[in-house]
């Protein structure tokens, strides 16, 4: 714990703009954030999907850096400000290079490669998740979940973000179990033994709200059975919001601090301009 700093939390450092599928400009967030008193806001834009013309394509990246580095100036000395990215498994190898440049990154996946090496969307629709059970798996739920963690965890553990993006996403639109059983011995099996392996290589891991700011989930990925594995492997985590607007900046910290407390968790980390600050729960 570094000098008996206290709660709340005063980092919000995954979030979304109108350069990639976010619905407010960098700079309301950046005006929202400083309001809220905070002292580090991140921009994690999402790295480029050709497949679906999705995220800042690679020729974007300098308006959108230019744009961060132009706020950061404005709010020098009251607001920390860092460019980021949310990279994807399928971010273009031209856009992992840019991405080196930057604050930091966040590793992330939100689709899976079915058997036929078709790529479907995970967290898009409850419509489209259906879809892809179905027609990319053959109805195996548990099937997604294997492709998505076989593809996701070596690259994500070759790349070395700074932060791990929602480890369970394909949780997203599986409230009430209504895709797949959560409890079930064989999808915990698989989840367990790709948070293991990020846990060998001591990744940062977030606790993120965005599913529960969206009314999909109760509960910020990652489950408590999986924050409970990360902090009896004495692993790092930090709380994010995955926003996608202003108002969503620090959407449930508070809650989800709480969830860190009941799951054992002593301490939190906050990403700030010179690294990461771990902070006393
Ligand atoms: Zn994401
Ligand atoms: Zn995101």
């Amino acid at each position: 714990m570094s000098g008996g700093q206290r709660l709340p939390l005063r980092a919000s450092v995954h979030n979304h703009t109108t350069f990639c599928d976010g619905a407010d400009t960098p700079a309301a967030m950046a005006a929202t954030a400083a309001a809220l008193g905070l002292k580090t806001l991140g921009f994690s834009g999402h790295g480029y999907v050709p497949e679906e013309g999705f995220g800042i394509p690679p020729e974007r990246m300098g308006a959108y850096c230019d744009e961060v580095r132009r706020l950061q100036s404005a709010y020098a000395g009251q607001l920390s400000i860092l460019c980021g990215i949310e990279l994807d498994t399928q971010t273009p190898p031209e856009q992992l290079v840019q991405a080196g440049e930057l604050d930091y990154r966040i590793g992330s996946s939100h689709a899976a490669q079915d058997p036929a090496g078709r790529f479907w969307t995970v967290d898009d629709t409850p419509q489209l998740f259906e879809q892809a059970i179905r027609e990319g798996f053959s109805g195996d739920a548990l099937a997604l979940v294997r492709a998505y963690y076989r593809q996701f965890v070596p690259w994500v553990r070759a790349l070395r973000p700074e932060i791990v993006g929602h480890l369970d996403l394909m949780t997203k639109f599986n409230e009430g179990g209504r895709f797949f059983d959560e409890e079930d011995a064989r999808y915990r099996a698989l989840a367990l033994e790709a948070l293991d392996a990020l846990l060998e290589d001591d990744l940062m891991l977030e606790v993120n709200t965005g599913a529960v700011s969206r009314g999909w989930r109760r509960l910020p990925y990652p489950a408590p059975f999986l924050l409970r594995r990360i902090r009896e492997a004495g692993g790092r985590v930090t709380v994010t919001a995955d926003a996608h607007s202003a108002a969503a900046l620090t959407f449930g910290f508070d809650k989800a601090l709480d969830l860190l407390r009941e799951s054992g968790f002593h301490s939190v980390w906050e990403l700030a301009a010179d690294g990461w600050i771990e902070r006393g729960l």
